[in-house]
């Protein structure tokens, strides 16, 4: 479709990302034909294709990228002593208070920063929620009656039983955190990988956790995926290696495409700070809607608290041998970390745009187009014949072979309906460039590359087109 003007428009909502997320197969809810399971999420063919884009780009980045990184995939379940020692079976904990009522819950913090506008809530204690919450005598945001409960400390960790649901049955964890696995391994790991001090350890992996308030979308979920780095060093070099990562992170941020002015870096105080943490920073995104500035990922300084912990508890030594200056200590431990759900709702909601435009005719249209980094696009191109004609469809799916070849990516493949409406199907699923292939191809050998972002057109011969678009998905 020709088009004479185009006008842009501040377009993302969240409503909007959750129906283009289902319309085109990212995002379905899960256990669709039952009604749903509340706040959980399946991921459809472009979904699952978006987030391995993301999952491979972040492991290339940080972990085959740097010869200071290696890489560990570590079990969901562990002993359970794992997580005596790390605390959180003491400590992963969030405030929750329950409406007497309509038997609603709440994160205690939220309602004192949402309803309250109380910005440092999640330094207080639950005893000192409580008194906030009675001293503004709070009504349930969900049915109105003054019966909310006090604030109580809730465990977020998931648990199940090994074997017969008995006495000899044992209980354990679903992982709360990547991390642990990581700790637990790093004797195993210095063994076998000839890694010095300071070194990294990445990890891709499922956690868990009760959440009191899941939501908005996939922002928050029970079962989502981490992204995490532990960065042993030196005890005296660690402030220096957490200001490099918070360097790394910002590069990510861009590499990803997100545009820097919708993130920011907020330093946690004293208060807010975990148990394992000396200094916390979260990136935060400006998610649209009342949502706000919300955590995208976070870089803490976790000294050597888990590692003496884990020492601590199981007897085992996790001193590290520094033979240079022979002597032994604990390193400690930098951990950026980095949400596999957030990245792919921001990378979404910043991709999106929608274009006021007008066709030839003079009718009004609006083209919805994902202005997805391509490398991160689920398809990287897509050929379409013009015609479902026999003479350029043999041309057509050959091309389509040979690109998914040689470019060693995904690449779609499209005859059905006119042309206009397949190359507003692209938009909508972010494939950076169309090629098409029409009867001057028969004639010429070269087929007309769409530019997904400006629709401009340029000719290219069919031979050249491998090179032309590996250089543009760079
Ligand atoms: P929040 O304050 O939003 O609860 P958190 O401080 O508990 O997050 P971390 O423990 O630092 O989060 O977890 C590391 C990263 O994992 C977060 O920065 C985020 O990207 C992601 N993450 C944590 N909890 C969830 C969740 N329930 N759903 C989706 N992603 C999550």
């Amino acid at each position: 479709m020709a088009l004479d003007s185009v006008q842009a428009t501040p377009a993302a909502t969240m409503d909007k990302i959750v129906a283009l997320a289902k319309r085109r197969g990212f995002v379905f809810p899960g256990s669709d034909i039952y009604g749903g399971l509340a706040n959980t999420w399946d991921y459809g063919p472009l979904g699952v294709e978006l987030k391995n884009n993301i999952k491979r780009l972040w492991w290339t980045t940080f972990v085959h990228r740097r010869s200071d990184m290696i890489g560990l995939d570590a079990g969901i379940l562990m002993h359970p002593k794992v997580w005596e020692a790390s605390g959180h079976v003491v400590n992963f904990n969030d405030p929750l208070v329950d409406c007497r009522t309509c038997k609603s819950r709440f994160r205690a913090d939220h309602l004192l920063e949402d309803k309250l506008g109380i910005g440092d809530a999640a330094t207080k204690s639950p005893q000192e929620m409580t008194a906030i919450l009675q001293e503004a005598n709070l009504a349930c945001p969900h049915c109105g009656n003054r019966t909310l409960t006090d604030a109580r400390q809730f465990n977020m960790m998931f648990d199940t039983t090994i074997g017969p649901v008995s006495e000899t049955g044992q209980k354990v964890y679903l992982r709360p955190e990547t991390a642990q696995g990581i700790f637990v391994q790093y004797k195993n790991l210095l063994a076998t990988s000839r890694v010095k001090v300071p070194f990294g350890v990445g990890q891709i992996g499922k956690a868990f956790r009760n959440e009191i308030t899941p939501g908005n979308f996939i922002f928050r979920v029970l079962e989502l995926e981490q992204m995490e780095i532990e960065f042993f060093t030196k005890p005296e070099e660690s402030a220096a290696a957490f200001e490099d990562w918070l360097a790394a992170m910002w590069t990510w941020v861009r590499l990803i495409g997100l545009d820097e002015s919708h993130v920011r870096v907020r330093e946690h105080d004293r208060e807010e700070l975990s148990h394992y943490s000396s200094r916390t920073l979260d990136f935060e995104y400006d998610f649209p809607g009342t949502m706000g500035w919300k955590e995208l990922y976070g870089l803490a300084n976790r000294t050597d608290f888990d590692l003496a912990r884990h020492q601590e508890t199981s007897g085992v030594d996790l001193t590290y041998f520094d033979q240079a200056a022979n002597t032994r200590y604990l390193p400690h431990v930098i951990e950026p970390t980095f949400g596999v759900e957030r990245t792919f709702l921001t990378v979404m909601l910043d991709a999106y745009d929608e274009e006021e435009t007008v066709d030839v005719n003079g009718k009004a249209d609006t083209r919805v187009v994902l202005r997805l980094a391509p490398r991160l696009a689920p398809y990287k191109a897509a050929v379409l014949p013009l015609a479902k004609k026999p003479e350029l469809t043999t041309v057509a799916r050959e091309l389509f072979a040979t690109l998914q070849d040689e470019l060693d990516t995904l690449v779609d493949y499209d005859e059905t309906s006119n042309i206009g409406k397949r190359y507003r199907r692209q938009d909508e699923i972010g494939t950076p460039f169309c090629l098409t292939v029409d009867f001057d191809t028969l004639e010429d050998g070269a087929v007309t590359i769409r530019d997904r972002d400006t629709m401009a057109q340029q000719r290219v011969a069919i031979g050249d087109t491998t090179a032309y678009l590996r250089d543009r998905i760079r």
